[in-house]
C-alpha cells in the first residue's frame, strides 16, 4: 500500500504523464513535425557552446577522484559560492558574500531545501494563482498548507486586496514567481513595494517572521528590457531561489542556488538549517560538475532572441485569430482564455488538430491554457493554420 499522501501526488501528476504520453503517441502516427507539442517547458534552445567548451576543460583540468567527490561542504564549492556572490553584487547592488549562497539541485531542490528549513506542519504558505502547481507537492513535502490568493485575470499582477486578507498569524512562506510561469507576467516594482509593506504590517500586527521566497528560473527570460526587480532589495526576510535549467538550457543537470541574505530573520539558523536539508533530502547536494560549469559560464546567456521570436509570432498569430491573451514580459509560456468555460474542453478539442496545451486548472486557474513556445520557430508557424481551424469551432 503506498502512502495517502503518495496517491494523491500520482493521481495529480497522471495529467501530466497523460500529455507526454498522449504527444508521443501522436508523433507516432502523423511524425512528429505535424505535431504541435505545447506541453512541457523544456528549452530547445541550446546551452551556449561555452558550456560544452566547460565540461571540456573541467575533465581535463581537474583530478577526477576530487572532480567526481563528495564535497566536504554541503552549500557546494566556497569559489563558486563566492564567484555567484560577485556576479550578483555586481548585477544588482546588493553585498552577498559566499556564505549566502547554497548550491542547489535547479530550483526545485532549493525550494525543497528552504520550505523544508522553514516550515513546521500546519504552517501556511502562500501563493498566487496562476502559480507552478508543483508548489502544491512541495508545502505538502513538509506539511504545510498551501493558501491561494485568486488570479487577477485583468493583467495577472497579484490581487493585493485578497493577499492582506489571507496572512494569518500561521503564514510563514509567501511564493512570488516572476516572470511568471504559466503568465509570462513580471511583477512590477511598484507591486513589490506594496506587497512588502504588507507583508511588513502584517509581521508586527501578528509577532511572526513571513518569509518571501522568489522563485526565479526565468530571471535573464526577460523581454524588451523589461526590468525584473531583485527582491532581496525590497524586503528582508527575502530568500532567493535561481536555476540555470532555462538560463543556460540545462534542466536535466540539476543545477541552481538559494540566496539566504544576512537581512533574512534568523539568518545564520537558516543557512544552517538549508546545509543540512540539502544533504538530508535524497538529492545529496549538487552536482560537483555542474557547479564547476556554472562559475566558468557566468556571464553566459541563452540566445532569447529565439524565444523572443516565437514569442511575438505566437501571441500576433493567436490575437489575430480572435483568442484572448495577455503579451507575456517574459519566460516562455502564453496563457491564454479558453473560449469555453471548461478549458478541459478546449484542450480535448485542441488536440483533434495535434496541438497539445495544459490546462490553465493545473496552475489553479481554470479557464485558462498553458502554450509553452520554446518549441522550434518551424512549430510555431505550422501550428497557427491548426489554431484558426479550431479557432472556427467557436465563432
Ligand atoms: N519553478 C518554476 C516556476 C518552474 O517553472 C520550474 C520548472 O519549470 C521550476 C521551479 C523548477 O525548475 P528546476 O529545473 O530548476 O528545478
Amino acid at each position: 500500500m503506498i502512502s495517502k499522501k503518495m496517491e494523491n501526488m500520482v493521481a495529480n501528476s497522471s495529467a501530466i504523464r497523460a500529455m507526454f504520453e498522449e504527444g508521443n503517441r501522436l508523433a507516432g502516427i502523423y511524425g512528429a513535425e505535424n505535431v504541435y507539442d505545447f506541453s512541457l517547458g523544456n528549452p530547445n534552445v541550446p546551452a551556449p557552446e561555452a558550456v560544452k567548451a566547460a565540461i571540456r576543460g573541467i575533465l581535463d583540468e581537474e583530478d577526477p577522484v576530487v572532480l567526481h567527490g563528495y564535497t566536504n561542504s554541503n552549500a557546494g564549492y566556497q569559489d563558486v559560492r563566492q564567484a555567484v556572490a560577485d556576479s550578483l553584487n555586481a548585477r544588482f547592488q546588493t553585498a552577498f558574500d559566499a556564505k549566502n549562497i547554497i548550491m542547489t539541485v535547479g530550483a526545485a531542490g532549493g525550494l525543497n531545501v528552504i520550505l523544508k528549513s522553514l516550515l513546521n506542519p500546519g504552517d501556511e504558505v502562500i501563493a498566487f494563482a496562476p502559480y507552478f502547481g508543483e508548489y502544491r507537492s512541495y508545502t505538502s513535502n513538509y506539511d504545510g498548507v498551501l493558501v491561494e490568493i485568486s488570479p487577477n485575470t485583468v493583467d495577472f499582477q497579484p490581487k493585493l486586496d485578497e493577499f492582506q486578507e489571507k496572512i494569518t498569524s500561521k503564514t510563514k512562506v509567501v511564493i512570488v514567481n516572476t516572470p511568471n510561469n504559466p503568465t509570462g507576467v513580471v511583477y512590477s516594482l511598484e507591486t513589490i513595494k506594496k506587497m512588502a509593506a504588507i507583508m511588513e504590517a502584517k509581521q508586527k500586527e501578528f509577532g511572526t517572521e513571513i518569509y518571501l521566497v522568489s522563485d526565479e528560473p526565468y530571471r535573464e527570460l526577460a523581454y524588451d528590457g523589461v526590468e525584473v526587480p531583485y527582491l532581496t532589495k525590497y524586503y528582508a526576510n527575502t530568500v532567493v531561489g535561481y536555476s540555470y535549467s532555462k538560463s543556460l538550457s540545462l534542466p536535466g543537470e540539476r543545477i541552481g542556488y538559494l540566496v539566504i541574505p544576512d537581512e533574512a530573520a534568523d539568518s545564520e539558523k537558516l543557512i544552517s538549517a538549508a546545509n543540512v536539508a540539502n544533504r538530508i533530502l535524497g538529492f545529496v547536494n549538487a552536482p560537483t560538475l555542474q557547479q564547476k560549469i556554472v562559475k566558468k559560464c557566468l556571464n553566459e546567456k541563452t540566445d532569447i532572441s529565439y524565444y523572443d521570436r516565437n514569442r511575438e509570432t505566437l501571441y500576433n498569430g493567436l490575437k489575430e485569430l480572435g483568442f484572448e491573451c495577455i503579451k507575456p514580459e517574459g519566460a516562455f509560456y502564453l496563457f491564454v482564455k479558453s473560449p469555453v468555460a471548461d478549458e478541459k474542453e478546449f484542450c480535448a478539442a485542441a488536440k483533434k488538430y495535434n496541438i497539445l496545451i495544459v490546462p490553465g486548472s493545473s496552475f489553479g486557474c481554470p479557464g485558462y491554457v498553458r502554450l509553452a513556445y520554446c518549441v522550434s520557430y518551424e512549430t510555431i508557424v505550422n501550428s497557427l493554420p491548426k489554431f484558426a481551424d479550431l479557432a472556427a469551432e467557436y465563432k
